[in-house]
């Protein structure tokens, strides 16, 4: 006999798990709490916009404060405010109705974010830090009545008519003994300034002091007095949400600054805006460093809607540009996005792709308006436009054409015009192109000299990626082959028919290199016999290019 069931979920416990899972990041819940509010003051005057709210809308200001010793944090907006029965709709059920739901799938969830976006509890993630909320809200609608909702973090709360004056809500948050480190003002500073440093509504915390000119002294010089002024912690208008064509390069630069306080001026910007597909703003900006031990990733802030999200913008940027600086917003990015949505959303696929189009393009701009400019950053510019080329197709396709190759000399050629260079004197009877390259000009000058003295040019390959690029290069660039200018290689490249004459027999010959191999005993190496005239070297001996490049490449670590 089959018998069938619900099985029985207590919603009890979500508190418990929501705490518990939640744990490791708990700061964000000021961030769910701050955005609400925010989002809540943006509805409002849209409404007023839209003539469906005549009332007066005041000073928007969302204030954040707390009470050491009441053991609370307060977050209050003056935005539309909610309605009893909206609080029942928007607090209560949102958490309880899912909850059976809830207690199946968290165990799938992988972080915060995503329990968060999953189920629509960002208003709860209060409770990692509270055993009690309270709100107090007066909704915008004409002859609303204010109400209070308290809840203990069990599935009880209670409802009743609240003492709000103003329109707007008030949260409160009785924090809990664990969480007491977050009653503290700097605590609350510093995260206020990762998360809410550029929303869209003055956010306020506290007051800072401030020197203003107070009347003139005897002498007729100012005067001055410090003033208390509200502590307003963001910057509402930041420069991505601008339009490129009101904005100044002192504009770009001062961003960065604010971005990455420490930092050297960037080499250039790239300023995203694209409504469609998808929505994106953002500006991206090519950072000055010395070498590539210097490149830090992680430095390209996401935001949604101007809400800070990650910095591990890993998916949504391609990996060669990780290295880049700056910041990308877009409101196809949830707020609470999580790893495994960036892996398998289409949306961050198609970002993914404009981007690297994007700077592709910009790249490909600077290199025709400018070239002089171009070859001068190219020494720090060079190093991205390789790790691209090497690491994506797209990108290659578009840097071959603005890649540059440094000679000896100190002369840059595009991949095209160095082969159209060097093609009739350096093409040996094979066919084969040879770029000829140094990878330590001082260590190698007397190769490079004799070189030159046979009208070959030499490039300046001597950056880690360079060895990575070299091999890339190959690969991509047909008939042409990469050596390093080693005594053989030079040598090599002149043309058999003008060579001197063998005056070894074939079997003489054979048993030469014979000799010389066993000697050798090293698999590593080859030998070759050729050109025996009195003047000539009559054999040579080479380290096969390839093994010594993948020395250098165990050297350098594998580079990149
Ligand atoms: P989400 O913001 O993703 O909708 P939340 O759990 O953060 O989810 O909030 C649930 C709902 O509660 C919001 O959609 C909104 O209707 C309401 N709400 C929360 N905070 C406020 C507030 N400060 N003012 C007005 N309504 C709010
Ligand atoms: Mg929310």
């Amino acid at each position: 006999m089959q018998e069938k069931g619900t099985i029985s979920i207590h919603t009890e416990n979500i508190f418990p798990i929501i705490k518990k899972f939640l744990y490791s990041d708990n700061e964000i819940f000021l961030r769910e709490l701050v955005s609400n509010a925010v989002d809540a003051t943006q509805k409002v005057k849209r409404l007023a916009t839209l003539g469906q709210y005549s009332g007066d809308l005041g000073d928007l200001t969302v204030e954040v404060s707390f009470d050491k010793d009441k053991k609370t944090i307060t977050v209050t907006d003056k935005g539309i405010g909610m309605t009893a029965e909206e609080v029942k709709k928007y607090i209560n059920q949102i958490a309880f109705s899912g909850a059976t739901e809830f207690v199946e799938k968290f165990k799938d969830a992988k972080d915060a974010n995503e329990i968060i976006g999953k189920f629509g509890l960002g208003f709860y993630s209060a409770f990692m830090v509270a055993h009690r909320v309270d709100i107090q809200t007066l909704s915008y609608q004409e002859g609303a009545e204010p109400a209070k909702w308290t809840c203990d973090g069990s599935t009880e709360f209670e409802i009743g008519p609240g003492d709000r004056k103003e329109r707007g809500t008030e949260i409160t948050l009785h924090i809990n003994e664990d969480s007491e480190e977050f009653l503290d003002k700097w605590k609350i500073q510093q995260i206020l300034d990762k998360y809410c440093k550029f929303l869209p509504v003055p956010i306020k915390f506290e007051t800072k002091t401030e020197s203003v000119e107070d009347g003139k002294d005897d002498e007729g010089k100012p005067k001055y007095k410090s003033v208390e002024v509200d502590n307003i912690i963001n910057t509402t208008e930041p420069l991505w949400t601008k339009s490129p064509n009101e904005l100044k390069d002192e504009d770009y630069l001062n961003f960065y600054k604010e971005l990455y306080p420490m930092s050297e001026d960037p080499l250039f910007w790239i300023h995203l805006n694209v409504d469609y597909p998808f929505n994106l703003t953002g500006v991206l900006y090519f950072p000055k460093v010395k070498n590539e031990f210097e490149l830090q990733r992680n430095k390209i802030k996401l935001f949604s809607r101007q809400v800070f999200i990650t910095d591990e913008v890993k998916d949504i940027v391609p990996e060669f540009l990780m290295l880049l600086h700056g910041v990308i917003d877009s409101p196809d990015i949830p707020l609470n996005v999580s790893r495994s949505f960036l892996q398998s959303d289409s949306n961050v696929k198609k970002i993914n792709n404009y981007i690297t189009k994007k700077v592709a393009d910009k790249l490909g701009e600077l290199y025709k308006k400018d070239r002089k400019g171009f070859e001068e950053k190219w020494n720090d510019v060079g190093l991205f436009v390789k790790y691209g080329m090497i690491s994506e197709e797209k990108f290659y396709e578009k840097g071959k054409d603005f890649a540059l190759l440094k000679n000896t000399a100190g002369e840059f050629f595009t991949l095209d015009e160095y082969q159209e260079k060097v093609k009739a004197n350096q093409t040996d009877k094979d066919g084969q192109t040879i770029f000829l390259y140094s990878t330590d000009a001082a260590k190698q000058d007397a190769f490079i000299q004799s070189a030159n003295k046979k009208d070959y040019d030499v490039l300046v390959m001597d950056s880690p990626i360079d060895s990575h690029f070299i091999n890339h290069l190959e690969q991509k660039l047909e008939k042409t082959s990469l050596k390093r200018v080693d005594a053989d290689v030079a040598d090599k490249l002149i043309k058999k028919d003008e060579g001197p004459e063998n005056v070894l027999t074939e079997d003489q010959t054979k048993q030469v290199k014979e000799i010389f191999e066993k000697a050798i005993d090293n698999q590593n190496f080859s030998v070759e016999v050729e050109g025996l005239s009195p003047e000539e070297l009559p054999v040579t001996i080479t380290m096969e290019e390839f093994m010594r490049r993948m020395k250098d490449m165990a050297q350098t670590g594998g580079g990149g």
